[in-house]
């Protein structure tokens, strides 16, 4: 959910600077087809209009030849259009073979180079007064001045607006394009054509005012298209910055769950050579929370920070990680082999030890090897679900807590067969509680003297339609976990209230009940409040109900803890210590807390070897008990002899295969009958 969203808001600050974009496109093409539209229409029309003044000048030479021809001989004609003629122009009377037959002036055309001849046309001779056509010939001899392209002359323009100084009014004079062209003027039908030479010049003055237009253009257009550049810009540089918040993590500054997905996936599915395989690891620090409760959140994130900066170092190419949560990293490792990996692993697990000098830390990481043929078709790699592989490296992980020295664990079918057994039963929990496929069994305690049912517990019993009947440990740990064992812990406080009830109904023998209560009740404030509820709600009495908690709830918060166990008491429950000796036993919790019942460990009677030693242990922890007046309970007690020490030593009460296993309500009642 959380990548959808992440992929959506990728998307909207991508499509979000199009607009922009689009608009700075549109504006710089306009700008540049607007200022190049102008600037070749203006260059069309200056040199169409200096083509003009010359074909002007030709049309006046050319009707005054035809004038004079009238009455006189080609030459003498030629002579009176001579005297019109400025110094620096020249006239060429030729025949039909372009022999030069008649010239003024210092040069004639050199007929070679006929790109400086400018022809008129139509080629016919004038007569008199006849106006000279004057469209076709320019389109013709467009080309004859083509070389002089708008670039060259806004080149020239600019260095002549450089050499001259705007003091000195001539530069605007400043002959920025200067050649010569002989104009041919047909002058009789046997072919003999006049030759005029004449200048096209195009001076600073005649591109000063389309230099300003161009400067005005480029400053109207320019400035909204420099406007928009850096708008386009800011939006790039904001959208990039979007998109690295998206894939930062917040506490490391690194990179975030978000971007690890995605960057395996591609890797994953780039990756071709089936050589290698990849691994992806939770690496997990141990007991940050109390690193933090020790050194302050502060302290806390800063390591994170150090191990995040570990990682980019430890990596290699075509290998990424990211922080997935508190104080685990999803790491995607390229491997050779198990061994390969685990090798890498362990020597990270010790380097990162020793980040923070001063610091006892320690770390552990579960691993899932994909498989190399994963690595083969680009379709398989695509489905690997990363996500789901990562908590199956959890997993693996997971099945290491509390087992001292164990630092590394590979995901393996066994675990992959309790995690998906982990999964059935979290599936399926809610309805078999509403079905009531949890029943209530008892397993009597017995008076080790009169060998008489005493008392019982309740022990949990789920009878699955498809499973069968499946004993406590495979399911308790897992509703731990998941908090479902309050529920499952109410339930069976109603059903001993209920057990009571009736049994106080029918008059049959009351033995006090006890009933597990698991730690993770005890987080809850008004948890004697809630028990009564329960109990009442059935009419029982308090006082044959007996709460069972087991010393691991002593690890939690003590001063909530002996709070809760007082309002218990207050209500009239009686308190009993579960599984004492198992683990690591205080014996502060006996001096502390207000317990009346101490259940010893059935682990105590377990080992052949050190018989003698346990019961010493068991003599001295009787002793103990009863100097604290409380009462005393054996567990798991499967021989005679054990029931006659335990009876020597004064033990309370007996719980074991010896005398019974835990039974159905309806046995157990057929059994207390019996026993009376
Ligand atoms: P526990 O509370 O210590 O219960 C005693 C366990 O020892 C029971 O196992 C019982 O069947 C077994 N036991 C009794 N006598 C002998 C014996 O002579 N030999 C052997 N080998 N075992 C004996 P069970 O019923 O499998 O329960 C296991 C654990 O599951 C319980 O340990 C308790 O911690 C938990 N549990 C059972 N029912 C509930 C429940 O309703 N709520 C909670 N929170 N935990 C429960
Ligand atoms: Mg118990
Ligand atoms: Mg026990």
């Amino acid at each position: 959910m959380y990548g959808q969203n992440n992929q959506k808001r990728k998307r909207f600050y991508k499509k979000s600077i199009w607009p922009s974009i689009g608009m700075f496109v549109f504006f710089t093409i306009s700008c540049v087809g607007l200022v190049l539209t102008f600037m070749v229409s203006f260059q069309g029309y200056l040199v169409d209009s200096k083509i003009a003044d010359i074909q002007e000048d030709a049309v006046s030479l050319g009707r005054l030849m035809n004038l004079h021809m009238k009455n006189k001989t080609i030459f003498e004609a030629a002579s009176f259009v001579e005297v019109y003629l400025s110094d620096d122009k020249d006239l060429c009377i030729t025949d039909e073979h372009n022999q030069v037959l008649r010239h003024f002036g210092q040069t004639v055309p050199d007929f070679e180079q006929t790109e400086h001849i400018l022809v008129f046309a139509p080629l016919r001779v004038l007569t008199p007064y006849e106006l000279m056509p004057d469209l076709d010939w320019k389109k013709k001899h467009k080309d004859s001045v083509s070389k002089l392209t708008f670039q060259e002359i806004l080149k020239r323009s600019m260095e002549a607006l450089l050499d001259s100084s705007f003091e000195d009014s001539k530069w605007l004079e400043t002959p920025l394009y200067q050649e010569y062209y002989w104009v041919e003027i047909p002058i009789n039908k046997q072919g003999y054509h006049m030759y005029y030479r004449d200048a096209l010049v195009i001076a600073q003055k005649n591109v000063f005012y389309m230099n300003i237009a161009v400067f005005a253009e480029l400053i109207l257009l320019g400035v909204p298209t420099v406007l928009l550049f850096f708008n386009v810009c800011s939006s790039i540089s904001m959208q990039r910055h979007m998109v690295n918040l998206l894939y930062q993590d917040p506490v490391t500054g690194g990179k975030n769950w978000n971007y690890f997905l995605e960057q395996s996936k591609k890797i994953l599915c780039q990756f071709r050579n089936t050589k290698y395989t990849y691994a992806i690891v939770n690496l997990h620090m141990i007991r940050y929370q109390d690193y933090c409760a020790c050194n302050g959140s502060r302290e806390g994130e800063a390591l994170l920070k150090k191990i995040d900066g570990f990682l980019q170092i430890s990596m290699d190419s075509g290998e990424t990680f990211a922080r997935f949560g508190k104080a685990d990293f999803g790491l995607l490792l390229r491997s050779t082999s198990k061994e390969q990996c685990e090798k890498r692993l362990k020597k990270m697990l010790v380097e990162l030890t020793g980040i923070k000098k001063d610091k006892m830390m320690s770390f552990s990481a579960g691993i899932y090897l994909l498989h190399p043929a994963a690595n083969r078709k680009g379709q398989r790699r695509r489905q690997i679900n990363i996500d789901q592989v990562y908590h199956f490296a959890c997993a693996a992980r997971g099945t290491m807590r509390g087992k001292d020295g164990e630092y590394l664990k590979v995901f393996d079918q066994q675990i992959l067969q309790e995690q998906l057994w982990k999964n059935k039963v979290e599936e399926t929990m809610e309805a078999a509680l509403l079905n009531g496929e949890f029943k209530l069994y008892l397993q009597p305690k017995f008076d080790p003297v009169t060998e008489k049912i005493v008392g019982a517990e309740a022990l949990v019993r789920w009878i699955s339609p498809e499973d069968g009947m499946i004993p406590p440990n495979r399911f308790i740990p897992v509703f731990e976990e998941n908090g479902f064992i309050t529920k499952l812990d109410d339930y069976m406080i109603l059903a001993v209230a209920k057990l009571q009830s009736e049994w106080k109904l029918k008059g049959q023998k009351q033995v006090p009940v006890s009933v597990n209560i698991s730690r993770v009740n005890f987080v809850k404030e008004d948890l004697a409040e809630h028990i009564c509820h329960l109990v009442d709600s059935y009419g029982a009495d308090h006082a044959g109900i007996e709460l069972e908690l087991t010393e691991s709830a002593v690890f939690g918060n003590k001063e909530r803890l002996m709070q809760i166990l007082k309002e218990l008491k207050m209500c009239g429950f009686s308190i009993s210590m579960d599984d004492f000796g198992a683990g690591y036993s205080s014996l502060n919790s006996l001096k502390d807390l207000p317990i009346d019942v101490l259940k010893l460990d059935m682990d105590f009677f377990r080992g052949e070897d050190e018989q003698q030693r346990g019961e010493i242990v068991v003599k001295e922890t009787i002793r103990l008990a009863q100097a604290l007046h409380l009462k005393i309970v054996a567990e798991g007690i499967e021989k005679k002899e054990q029931v006659e020490f335990l009876a020597e030593q004064g033990c309370d009460m007996i719980q074991g295969f010896y005398f019974a296993k835990p039974m159905p309500v309806e046995e157990f009642n057929e059994r207390i009958k019996r026993d009376c």
